[in-house]
């Protein structure tokens, strides 16, 4: 493996993300929703920090960003959005590229939960840091973009391949299952349902998931197919489903 990830649970329902390219022992935290749990991971591996990659200026990940620099010299890469709250040494946008050591991350735009949303893909491991756009069985509330933007960079990620691991940031996934299944009869779901509340239960992860997986099961990767009417645009499919987990109570 060219690239080492390692996980863990911070703040309420956030996961911290460092990762390693290992052919040059250069590190990342793929943003910082606490600087203390991220500091404390980085000591628990025994590694320093070269970068920080922000997926989008929400606190709850580029909100260590000042604490975790200051500590550890870091470089901060991420869209413009994140200036608002951070400092910022290099901005990105869709079509760039972030270099770790030898590992190539490319930018993907994903704007819809914020205008400026970025993912970071590395076509060598498949891997992909989605932040707030793709959850396991959910995808993020639409705060600053349209339904249509945000369907668009759904649209993006689902045409990474089958295989590609999703780190998503957030553990939101026994809610989306139950959301998913009051909208979704497939059979494929309810198995996938079965295991998600069988690991909640016994406290593990649901994160990461895979870009098949998530294909085949999420409802709003699935609108078209399960809230599509003739000559509607696949969009207006998503969007139905999004307003009608804004107000699922469940
Ligand atoms: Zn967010
Ligand atoms: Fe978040």
């Amino acid at each position: 493996m060219p690239l080492t990830v390692r996980q863990f649970p911070c703040l309420s329902d956030n996961y911290g993300f460092i990762v390693r390219d290992d052919a040059s022992g250069r590190t990342a935290c793929v943003d910082t929703p606490d600087a203390a749990a991220v500091l404390k991971a980085l000591a628990e591996a025994g590694w320093g920090l070269d970068l920080i990659l922000n997926t989008h200026w929400h606190p709850d990940h580029a909100g260590g960003n000042a604490e975790i620099k200051a500590a550890t010299g870091a470089t901060v890469v991420g869209p413009a959005e994140v200036a608002r709250i951070s400092p910022l040494d290099r901005t990105v946008s869709d079509g760039d590229e972030a270099m770790l050591g030898e590992t190539r991350f490319s930018v993907i735009g994903c704007g819809g939960h914020t205008l400026g949303h970025v993912a970071y893909f590395d076509a060598v491991s498949q891997t992909a840091f989605v932040g707030d756009t793709l959850f396991a069985l959910g995808c993020g509330r639409v705060f600053e973009g349209t339904a249509e933007q945000m369907w668009t960079s759904l649209q993006k990620l689902a045409a990474l391949p089958d295989d590609t691991t999703v780190y998503c940031a957030h553990e939101y996934t026994a809610s989306n299952a139950r959301f998913a299944l009051s909208v979704d009869s497939d059979p494929a779901l309810k198995a996938r349902t079965d295991d998600i509340f069988a690991a909640r239960g016994r406290g593990e992860p649901t994160v990461p998931t895979w870009i098949g997986l998530e294909k085949a099961t999420n409802p709003f990767l699935r609108a078209p197919l399960i809230a599509g009417q003739a000559g509607r645009p696949d969009f207006e499919a998503f969007a139905a489903v999004r307003a009608a987990k804004d107000s699922f109570k469940g």
